[in-house]
C-alpha cells in the first residue's frame, strides 16, 4: 500500500498564484475524481506533483510515502512510481513512439527488458486499446489524432504500471467506443497497489470508472469532497450552486 499525501500546497505560474492551499490524500486502491470549472487550476495541479518546470511550488508539500517528491526530478518522480497523462500530450519529432516507450520502460527497471518480451507486452496493449499497429513506429504523438494521443497516454500508464496515475482530461477527443475502450484500460488497472486521480468535465467518464472519492476544484481550492453524488450534482445543476457556499466563480 502506498500513499501521495498532498499538503497545502501552494503554486505559482510565472506571478499568478493558482494553487491556494491544496490538500489531498490517495492511497492506492483509491480513484479521485477532480472536477471544477475551467482556468481553476485543476491541470496545475496534476502538473505540479508530476514537477513541470512551468510550475513553481511556493510552499507546501507533496509526499510519496516517506519520499519528499518536490525534492526529485520528473525523472525520479517517474521511477518512484508517479505518471501524468497530459491533456495537451506534447509532439516530439525525431523520437518514435516505440523507442520512448522501451526508454521509459527501462527506467523504471533493474534490467533492461529484452526486446522480445517487449515487442510482445507492446503489440498486446496496442491490441486491447483498439490503436492503429504503425503508431508504435511513428514519431511521438507527431500528427496524432486527438484520440490517438489520449490512448496513447494510456499506452504508456500500462506499460508502466505506475502506483499513481494522474489523468488530465483523459476522455477529450475520444469518440464514444474509444472512451470504453479506454475506461476498460484503466479499470483493469484498478488494484490494491494502484492510486488515480482523474481530471474531467464529464458523467459519461466518471460513469465507466468509478472513483471512489470526488473533489471539486475552485480558484486554487478544494472547496468540497464527497462521494459519486457530486459527480450527479455538477452533471445536472452545472457549477452555480458554489457561489451559494460563498465562493465567487471567476
Ligand atoms: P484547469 O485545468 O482547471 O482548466 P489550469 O490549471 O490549466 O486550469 O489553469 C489555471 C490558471 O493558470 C488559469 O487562470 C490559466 O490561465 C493560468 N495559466 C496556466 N498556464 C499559464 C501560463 N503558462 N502562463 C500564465 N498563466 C497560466
Ligand atoms: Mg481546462
Ligand atoms: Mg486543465
Amino acid at each position: 500500500m502506498s500513499t501521495l499525501k498532498i499538503k497545502n500546497l501552494h503554486v505559482k505560474v510565472g506571478e499568478k498564484e493558482i494553487l491556494k492551499g491544496i490538500n489531498l490524500e490517495v492511497t492506492t486502491g483509491e480513484i479521485h475524481a477532480i472536477m471544477g470549472p475551467n482556468g481553476n487550476g485543476k491541470s496545475t495541479l496534476l502538473s505540479a506533483i508530476m514537477g513541470h518546470p512551468k510550475y513553481t511550488v511556493t510552499s507546501g508539500s507533496i509526499l510519496l510515502d516517506d519520499q519528499d517528491v518536490l525534492e526529485m526530478s520528473v525523472d525520479e518522480r517517474a521511477r518512484a512510481g508517479l505518471f501524468l497523462g497530459m491533456q495537451y500530450p506534447q509532439e516530439i519529432p525525431g523520437v518514435t513512439n516505440s523507442d520512448f516507450l522501451k526508454a521509459a520502460m527501462n527506467a523504471r527497471r533493474e534490467e533492461p527488458i529484452s526486446l522480445f518480451k517487449f515487442i510482445r507486452t507492446l503489440d498486446k496493449n496496442i491490441e486491447e486499446l483498439d490503436m492503429d499497429e504503425n503508431l508504435a513506429h511513428r514519431y511521438l504523438n507527431e500528427g496524432f489524432s486527438g484520440g490517438e494521443k489520449k490512448r496513447n497516454e494510456i499506452l504508456q500508464m500500462k506499460l508502466l504500471q505506475p502506483k499513481f496515475a494522474l489523468l488530465d482530461e483523459i476522455d477529450s477527443g475520444l469518440d464514444v467506443d474509444a472512451l470504453r475502450v479506454v475506461s476498460e484500460a484503466i479499470n483493469s488497472m484498478r488494484s490494491d497497489d494502484f492510486g488515480c486521480v482523474m481530471v474531467s468535465h464529464y458523467e459519461r467518464l466518471f460513469e465507466l470508472v468509478k472513483p471512489t472519492h470526488v473533489h471539486v476544484l475552485v480558484q486554487g481550492q478544494i472547496v468540497m469532497s464527497g462521494g459519486y453524488e457530486l459527480v450527479e450534482k455538477i452533471d445536472r445543476e452545472g457549477y452555480e450552486w458554489i457561489k451559494e457556499l460563498g465562493i465567487e466563480l471567476e
